[in-house]
């Protein structure tokens, strides 16, 4: 017998493809999403299964759902030109959303797996990352909405548990990327492919020796429903992620290698506060995981790429901004 699982953000990237993981294993799912980063074209096909619904709903205000039996918190835009556009916003998502869901779990006595970032260690000093590294966060820059937003969820979550006794699970999400990224969420693998796939100049910002660890999304999924079923007394956060780190120069080469494309590689300057370096110690999720990253960069690449060249381009649009959105259904 399944479960009935709540999924914020389950129309985005990564939650499309845990909807799906959950739906195939036989839960029932209740995905709960603004739409803020996302389109209802990545969950067409999830629509079509009896035991998903979609709830049109923004978790910064208070949520009511009956035989709700586990929660994932993914609501929150994930992509720095998303996060940015609307920091307040994504402030507000990370923060006040996260109390609403640890509220729900609370009042039901359920469990909540809280989608964290590497985001959390900033520009990081020490490589790789371990959980126990405090981090280097700027707190009034650019990504600071972000950044700093992710690290008081992580507080609270804490806070909810030794205070009220809430299950709660903390996941640290290294870069993953893969089929059902928003064509234009302007993240770098997403925006090299499209590039590539255009012929268009491939931008890489700054020098391009900043570098990044990838994660191919089925290996991600694998490691949420990991911990999500992990022991009551494990609740992180742990990191997940690929640990085959690469320049972001790297990466330009290979997606034009792998897509026999012309584009030519341009610079840009470095967006502010960009991190250096980016790469997860993955020894807690090895031993309380049992879980490694097992997709190469080249596949997953292959895969990503399969899915934009088979977009229709016009259907997409960078999000909309929330003052012009049309009113939440109640
Ligand atoms: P995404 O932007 O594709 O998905 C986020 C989803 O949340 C979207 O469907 C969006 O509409 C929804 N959303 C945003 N704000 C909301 C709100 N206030 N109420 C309800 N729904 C809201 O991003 P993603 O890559 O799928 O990321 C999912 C989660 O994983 C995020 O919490 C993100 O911070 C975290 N994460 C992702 C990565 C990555 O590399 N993909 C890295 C670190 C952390
Ligand atoms: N980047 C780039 N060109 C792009 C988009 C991103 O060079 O078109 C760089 C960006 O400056 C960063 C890295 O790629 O160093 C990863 O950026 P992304 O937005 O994917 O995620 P981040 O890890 O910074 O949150």
């Amino acid at each position: 017998m399944g479960q009935r699982i709540l999924v914020t953000g389950g129309a985005g990237f990564l939650g499309s493809h845990l909807c799906k993981r959950l739906l195939d294993e036989g839960n029932s799912v209740v995905c709960v999403d603004s739409f803020a980063t996302s389109q209802r074209e990545t969950i067409a096909d999830l629509m079509e299964h009896p035991e998903f619904e979609v709830v049109e709903h923004d978790i910064v205000e208070p949520l009511y759902l009956d035989d709700i039996e586990a929660i994932y918190n993914l609501a929150c835009p994930a992509a720095p030109g998303h996060y940015q556009y609307n920091p307040v916003r994504t402030m507000k998502t990370s923060v006040v959303g996260i109390i609403n869901m640890l509220g729900m779990a609370k009042a039901k006595g359920i469990r909540l797996l809280h989608t964290s970032t590497s985001e959390v260690y900033g520009d990081p000093e020490i490589s790789p990352q371990r959980e126990d590294y405090n981090g280097n966060v700027n707190p009034i820059g650019r990504r600071s909405c972000y950044d700093e937003g992710k690290r008081a969820a992580e507080t609270l979550m804490y806070d909810y548990n030794r205070q009220h006794g809430v299950d709660v699970k903390i996941v640290r999400i290294f870069n993953t990327y893969g089929p059902n990224m928003h064509p234009f969420d302007g993240r770098v693998v997403s925006n090299f492919i499209r590039q590539a796939l255009a012929g268009d100049d491939i931008t890489v910002f700054g020098d391009g020796s900043q570098t990044r660890s990838f994660c191919f999304v089925s290996d991600m999924i694998e490691a949420l429903v990991r911990m999500m079923n992990s022991p009551a007394d494990f609740h992180g956060p742990v990191n997940v992620g690929n640990p085959n780190e690469r320049t972001i120069l790297e990466l330009a080469e290979l997606v034009i290698e792998l897509t026999g494309s012309s584009s030519s590689i341009v610079r840009k300057p470095l967006p502010p506060d960009d991190p250096t370096r980016r790469r997860p110690d993955l020894t807690l999720a090895t031993e309380r995981l049992g879980w490694e990253a097992v997709v190469p960069l080249e596949e997953g690449l292959r895969q990503t790429t399969e899915y934009l060249s088979k977009l229709d381009m016009s259907l997409w649009k960078p999000p909309t901004p929330f003052w012009e959105a049309p009113p939440l259904e109640a």
